[in-house]
């Protein structure tokens, strides 16, 4: 571990903290990095909480709602389905809000903006050949949007502590870009199940050599 000083009342035992400002859909977000200890951290949290330093945009769950939207009519859940059920899904066996058929809508905890964003290479590949803007849209997302909420997809996926990405969140976004480009799921609802094969022919040697290494 670092020895890292908190650059507010120079204590030692500090962390580094986070904060992701986001500007408009598609453009590079800014990130302000601070070394802190944790009650200072907490302190500079209650400050920020009243400052409006966010552009207009949608929040958290509307992100989340609009993700699934367009996964669901496009036929990218199906995939999801049949790729968990041959056993090499990405959630992690160990997250708390894995029912017997997959992620939980019901759990308490819910998924997180992470889960939501992330897509495996394999299918983000298969979506992009049906529709080359809509796979850029999702790249940009799960690049720049989804590692905002890592933190607690390593709590809820049960990550041990020192294991974990040392940078925290300081504050989480109150708004998130509004997508655009997402509206239309049906329009490579035709083509993507064709390359449904692939994909799951991909994960299956994937999970081939990852039991080899
Ligand atoms: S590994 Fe890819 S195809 Fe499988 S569940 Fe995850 S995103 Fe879907
Ligand atoms: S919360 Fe995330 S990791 Fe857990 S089951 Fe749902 S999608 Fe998978
Ligand atoms: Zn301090
Ligand atoms: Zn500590």
């Amino acid at each position: 571990m670092e020895n890292l000083v908190c650059q507010s009342c120079e204590s030692g035992h500090a962390h580094r903290y986070q904060k992701i400002l986001f500007g408009d859909f598609g453009d590079e977000p800014h990130e302000q990095q601070h070394i802190l200890c944790v009650k200072c951290a907490r302190n500079m949290r209650k400050s920020l909480q009243n400052s409006d330093d966010h552009p207009a945009g949608i929040t958290r769950s509307e992100l989340i709602a609009q993700l699934d939207n367009f996964f669901a009519s496009s036929g990218v859940f199906e995939i999801c389905a049949r790729c968990h059920q041959q056993g090499t899904g990405c959630c992690p066996p160990t997250c708390r809000v894995m029912g017997s058929r997959g992620c939980d809508p019901a759990n308490k905890h819910g998924k997180t903006v992470f889960c939501s964003a992330f897509i495996c290479g394999a299918l983000i590949n298969a979506i992009s050949e049906c529709d080359p803007q809509i796979g850029r849209v999702l790249k940009w997302i799960k690049k720049e949007v989804g590692p905002v909420e890592f933190h607690i997809y390593e709590m809820i996926t049960r990550v041990p502590a020192d294991a974990r990405e040392p940078v925290r969140p300081l504050t989480l976004p109150r708004l998130y870009p509004n997508p655009s480009g997402l509206e239309e799921g049906n329009k490579i609802r035709e083509k993507l199940p064709g390359l449904a094969e692939e994909v799951l022919e991909i994960r299956r040697a994937w999970r081939e050599k990852e039991s080899l290494e």
